[in-house]
């Protein structure tokens, strides 16, 4: 970056996570300083360790249920487990990180009068019945269920955003992420893309919970990266939510099919219970994201993404990268 008043401060939490630290990235490509707090409970310093020897990085370990004061121009809030595996292992913790993070984020760009995106989900339309999901869709969601902690925490977090959008006057953006997949993704990460391709390379059993006819939209990690980005730049009268995502939608059967292939491996499909309140279908309707998002389109298409995320693990798995190595 030429101009120096061009250049941002920016705070990304969770940025040692898979999206975080892509973003820190692409955030410093651009010429930003850029903080990222992180307390390492599914990140890892590896995943930012390439970026540190930069001098407009800066690493803080901290957990965002705790306030924060610092001096910042924008916040991307990531702080949160992803993987139903990783959320609910401690339930109560990860609504506490969706809802007392999204209050002291919010309390943070009150202060300091910076403009703050939210890293919301398409788990807040549940196990929806509208098809494709639109943004004006309430959802379907069991409020005391094993998935309740995330979605509902979620669905807190965006009812703070929007009351200190209105009573505060604060510049908010809400992103409705649908399941994004790409290198860097955890090994033991528990979602479906790492865990067939790692099952696959390995020539362990691929495990299909259910009968795999539930359905997913997977989104490689640059397009809803470049997504992010553009929507933290759109003007203040746009908060969104919007969703981000891809459209193309595959059964788990399809996904683990298209793995199998792509690796050449010789592992079996397995069948495992279905996990309570999992959502059978699920696609954005990206009507709104078109619109607003500057021609933004997803580009990546899921066997060209996968082929990508095998390479990145076929090397994690055979030791010659360590994870968010040069190759990423
Ligand atoms: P991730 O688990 O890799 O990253 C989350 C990061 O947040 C980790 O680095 C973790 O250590 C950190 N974190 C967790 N609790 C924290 C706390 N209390 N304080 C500070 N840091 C904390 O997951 P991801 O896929 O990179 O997801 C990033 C964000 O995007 C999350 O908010 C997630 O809900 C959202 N999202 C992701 C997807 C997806 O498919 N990847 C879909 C919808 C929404
Ligand atoms: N907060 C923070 N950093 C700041 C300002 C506030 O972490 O720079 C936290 C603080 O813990 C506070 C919360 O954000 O409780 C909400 O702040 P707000 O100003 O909205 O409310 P109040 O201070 O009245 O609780
Ligand atoms: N899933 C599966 N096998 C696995 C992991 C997940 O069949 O090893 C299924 C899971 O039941 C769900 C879908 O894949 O229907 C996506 O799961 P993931 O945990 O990736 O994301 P989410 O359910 O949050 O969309």
């Amino acid at each position: 970056m030429n101009s120096y008043s061009l250049r941002k401060r920016i705070l990304v939490t969770g940025g040692a996570g898979f999206l975080g630290s892509h973003l820190c990235e692409r955030l410093l490509d651009q010429g930003h300083d850029v903080l990222c707090v992180d307390n390492y409970f599914t990140g890892t310093k590896a995943n930012i360790a390439h970026l540190l020897p930069n001098p407009h990085f800066e690493l803080m370990r901290h957990d965002v249920t705790f306030p924060l004061y610092v001096e910042v121009d924008e916040i991307y809030n990531l702080a949160c487990p992803a993987s139903p595996v990783h959320y609910q292992f401690d339930p109560v913790q990860t609504t506490k990180t969706s809802v007392h993070g999204a209050i002291n984020m919010l309390g943070l760009a009150k202060r300091v009068k910076a403009k703050i995106l939210q890293a919301s989900t398409s788990e807040v339309y549940g196990d929806p019945k509208i098809h494709p999901q639109t943004e004006d869709y309430w959802g379907h969601v069991n409020p005391i269920g094993m998935r309740s902690c995330y979605d509902e925490g979620k669905r807190c977090a965006e009812t703070l955003f929007f009351d200190y959008y209105r009573q505060h006057q604060l510049r908010i953006k809400v992103a409705r992420i649908f399941n994004t997949y790409g290198p860097r993704m955890h090994p033991n990460d528990g979602r479906v893309v790492s865990n067939f391709i790692v099952q696959a390379l390995k020539g362990d059993d691929i495990t299909i919970y259910g009968d795999g006819s539930q359905t997913r939209s997977f989104c490689y990690r640059d397009d809803l990266i470049e997504a992010m980005i553009r929507l933290m730049n759109t003007g203040d009268d746009f908060t969104g939510p919007v969703n981000i995502g891809n459209p193309g939608e595959f059964t788990m059967l399809q996904l683990a099919e298209k793995v199998i292939a792509l690796t050449g491996s010789a592992s079996k499909i397995v069948h495992h219970p279905l996990p309570s309140d999992d959502p059978l279908q699920r696609k954005p309707d990206l009507t709104l994201a078109r619109k607003h998002l500057g021609g933004w389109e997803p580009t990546t298409q899921l066997d060209d993404g996968l082929r990508k995320t095998i390479e990145y693990f076929d090397c994690l798995l055979s030791g010659s990268i360590a994870p968010a190595g040069a190759i990423v």
